[in-house]
């Protein structure tokens, strides 16, 4: 079946539903798997041995469990991927390498973290993914996003295996001579495991261009060379155009190809956005640019209500607020008239079309998809890895509410670090113009690769189709490897 007749399928199947979820081309309840008892059989064998195996790392469970249900009955088609027991493998890492982070504070006191990298697979290149300073950071935690970044390279079509790192130190409050020294400490082991074909860490939470740059700094003293190691540096050396806003605007492509896809519109449409982070920050720019009405923004002492919508000036003063001042949002609400603050609250209540979770793990349940239905939300799209938990997704499935998963919607991120690698290789910089132009292309071709292997019943399942996606090349190339 083509796009086009997907597309028109998708139509006729809805054609006279009356919902709000039917003015977009969804059924409002339906059940969105047909599972057969064997194959839920299957899978609780499978998560059962998947538990007792790796005993309270309850983040890395979920991540995998919502995998194995959308890629189980793929799986258990494919007697080859069976006898191989690629899954079995691929929920194994390939390492974790654990250490102390031993650094000095400015009143001369000695501090001591833990540090991790999970280098989890490399069937398909070189190990990528972000570093996360932040006190919530765990082994847990770590396994889970390395996890998905496996599959989320696989569907950017890029040559990229996916790792996770970081550590429990928290930046918030340390100065920038701090984070320097403890930056400086964790690159003097971490060095050691990565390289630009080995490992290429990024930034992700609390780790952003001051902390890369820090990184960096100290990799290219100790091994003596220059090297493209990171990706997210400066664009003085060796950073790419659109690395910054890759993640947000990638975000805001998917979501508009979702909505194209069942003939709607990003423009108009009412935008509710958690976290004011890098990732929230970008994808309230390009919403903006896209003619949408972004009603919130959050962080983790509650969230702004922008009444009228967030104007472009607004949006200067808050990326200001946020990346230059390391301020608080509910400085941005006392800065601005019509704009409140709800302190210890989250966004979801706000009525909207779109919902944008772009803060952190876990932070979307089930009565917020329930309060989100309720207003009428069409679209939800995760600009952050799983913060919607899966109670959560499985409302807004249900309900027929579009949803697209993280490992789809906010690859865009990895994407353009992927083309910061190439860049550095080749030792040339790409124009703003011709990264941009090739984010668009990959979300694109995310976007179809999901619509390909998501088609149930004449609907598009993202969840289904970008993990099928994700996982049937790691798939065919631990197969060819044979037994590694
Ligand atoms: P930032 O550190 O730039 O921003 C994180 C934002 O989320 C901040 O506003 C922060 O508020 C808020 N937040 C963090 N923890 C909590 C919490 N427990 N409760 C409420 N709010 C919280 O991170 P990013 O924007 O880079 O990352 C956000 C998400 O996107 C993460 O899930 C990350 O893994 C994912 N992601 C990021 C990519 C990137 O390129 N940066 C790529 C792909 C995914 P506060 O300042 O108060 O802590």
């Amino acid at each position: 079946m083509t796009l086009a007749s997907l597309k028109n399928a998708t139509k006729a199947f809805f054609n006279g539903l009356t919902t709000p979820c039917a003015k977009i081309g969804i059924p409002s309840a339906m059940k969105v798997k047909p599972m057969t008892q064997d194959i839920q059989h299957e899978i609780e064998h499978f998560m059962n041995g998947l538990k007792k195996r790796n005993p309270q790392e309850e983040e890395f469970h979920q991540a995998v469990g919502e995998v194995v249900h959308s890629v189980m009955p793929f799986y258990l088609d494919h007697a080859d991927y069976r006898k191989a027991q690629l899954l079995e493998r691929l929920t194994e890492p390939d390492r974790i390498v654990i250490f102390r982070v031993s650094w000095e504070d400015d009143q001369g006191n000695i501090r001591a973290n833990r540090a991790w990298r999970v280098q989890f697979n490399h069937a398909l290149g070189p190990y990528k993914g972000g570093l996360r300073f932040h006190p919530s950071v765990s082994q847990s935690v770590l396994k889970f996003l390395g996890f998905e970044q496996i599959f989320k390279n696989s569907l950017t079509g890029l040559p990229m295996g996916g790792a996770k790192g970081g550590s429990n130190f928290n930046p918030k409050g340390k100065s920038d001579r701090e984070v320097m020294r403890f930056c400086h400490s964790l690159m003097t082991e971490l060095h050691r495991h990565i390289g630009e074909d080995i490992d290429v860490p990024a930034g992700d939470i609390g780790v952003g261009s001051r902390e890369i740059s820090y990184l960096f700094g100290q990799y290219t003293r100790l091994e003596n060379r220059w090297t493209g190691v990171l990706t997210g540096k400066g664009c003085a050396f060796g950073g790419s155009a659109v690395r910054t806003e890759a993640t947000g605007y990638g975000c805001i492509y998917f979501c508009e190809h979702m909505l194209h896809q069942h003939d709607e519109s990003l423009e108009g449409k009412r935008i509710a956005i958690s976290g004011s982070g890098n990732v929230a920050l970008y994808a309230a720019e390009k919403a903006l640019d896209k003619g949408a009405k972004v009603l919130t923004l959050s962080d983790s002492d509650g969230f702004v209500h922008i009444k009228d919508g967030l104007t472009k000036e607004q949006w200067k003063s808050v990326r200001e607020l946020k990346e230059e001042r390391r301020g608080r949002i509910s400085e941005f609400a006392e800065q601005h008239a019509g704009v409140e603050f709800h302190r210890d609250a989250k966004p979801w209540g706000v009525k909207c079309d779109v919902a944008l979770p772009c803060a952190t793990q876990n932070e979307l349940q089930e009565e917020d998809a329930q309060s989100l239905v309720e207003q009428g939300v069409m679209a939800v799209c995760e600009g952050a890895n799983m913060p919607c938990t899966h109670d959560a997704v499985e409302r807004f499935r249900e309900k027929g509410v579009l949803f697209a998963p993280g490992k789809a919607a906010n690859a865009g991120g990895v994407a353009v670090s992927g083309l910061e690698q190439s860049q550095n290789a080749l030792r040339i910089s790409w124009s703003h113009e011709k990264v941009d132009s090739q984010l668009q292309e990959i979300m694109e071709g995310i976007h179809e690769r999901c619509v390909e292997q998501g088609q149930r019943n004449g609907r598009v399942d993202y969840v289904d189709g970008a993990n099928i996606a994700g996982f049937k090349k790691v798939a065919d190339a631990l197969l060819a490897y044979g037994v590694v």
